[in-house]
């Protein structure tokens, strides 16, 4: 069978594709594949791919790979599943602007590869995450300054509201506070569990996340900001004097000084504090001469 006699889209022609391959999909690698016609191409054209580089994770069978192919002018898709690139070779036959790579997105070189593929066009990241691993691959892409324009990716809904939350409203996480230091975060989308087969348990949302050019804040140590961040958040509904004092090894006095200086409530909670006042509260500790390392 030719890859025109498949609609990536029909759930009868996904389960006769995948048993003649007799693949079974891996609910541990986050495989739900989208059967949504419409989403496919709307998110290609909202992560801005057109005439241009798009780094793509997880093709899956493809559905999303070929909609990207068909508007920008190189595809380069990174698959975990050996299994699953016969089935990619199939389902895009013709496509010549694809390259498939049989690697894991957490242990690829992807600067080397955005450099070595992309010709110097301007590029993109777009995916359907695998959900299991939605926040390490964000904070990857993200920290990693890959110089992309724009990333855009499906999330699970709960997780894509918590990705775009405001920092200071109770939505927000450490991630907000990351996703806003490097980027400005856009809810696109939301879409129905009905949109994938198998069908998950959760409903998903797109985003997008376009990369900020100037830094918002500016940070002394960024390390030092980020476990800032991760230890406010780790008792997110308590004050964040005890946990921020402990990371860091400093007085609970000395962090009771810091809060009064910056005029910052020292009963607050780490939900409650702006990314400007996180700088703030970073570039004063990092003033402090015996910060445990
Ligand atoms: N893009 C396809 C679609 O929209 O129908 C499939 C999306 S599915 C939610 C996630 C895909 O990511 C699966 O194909 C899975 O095998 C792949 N995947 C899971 N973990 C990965 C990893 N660490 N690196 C690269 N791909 C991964």
């Amino acid at each position: 069978m030719k890859n025109f006699e498949y609609n990536l889209y029909n759930p009868k022609h996904i389960k006769k594709l995948l048993s003649e391959h007799g693949f079974f999909v891996s609910k541990s690698l986050g495989q739900n594949f989208l059967i949504n016609s419409s989403v496919g191409s709307k998110m290609a054209k909202m992560s801005g791919a057109e005439d241009g580089f798009v780094l793509e994770i997880g093709p899956g069978i493809g559905a999303l790979t070929k909609e990207l192919a068909k508007i920008s002018k190189k595809v380069c898709s990174v698959e975990i599943d050996s299994r699953l690139i016969p089935i990619l070779k199939k389902t895009l036959f013709g496509f010549k602007n694809v390259e498939i790579i049989n690697e894991d997105i957490l242990k690829t070189d992807i600067k080397t590869l955005i450099r070595e593929k992309s010709d110097g066009m301007k590029a993109v990241v777009c995916a359907n995450l695998p959900y299991y691993i939605t926040s390490p691959i964000i904070m990857r892409l993200l920290e990693l300054d890959l110089g992309v324009k724009a990333i855009t990716v499906m999330v699970q809904k709960e997780a894509g509201r918590r990705i775009c939350a405001e920092p200071g409203r109770r939505e927000c996480g450490a991630i907000s506070l990351a996703v806003r230091y490097y980027s400005t975060p856009r809810l696109l989308f939301d879409l129905p569990s009905s949109s994938f087969f198998p069908k998950p348990d959760v409903d998903s949302s797109v985003i997008r996340l376009e990369i900020n050019q100037v830094a918002p804040v500016e940070i002394k140590n960024r390390d030092g900001f980020f476990r800032l961040v991760r230890a406010a958040f780790s008792q997110r509904r308590k004050i964040l004097i005890n946990p921020v004092a402990s990371s860091f090894n400093i007085s609970k006095d000395h962090l009771r000084n810091i809060l009064l200086n910056l005029k910052i409530p020292l009963s607050a909670r780490a939900e409650q504090l702006s990314l400007e006042q996180f700088a703030n509260i970073s570039n004063s500790i990092e003033n402090f001469p015996h910060i445990r390392k």
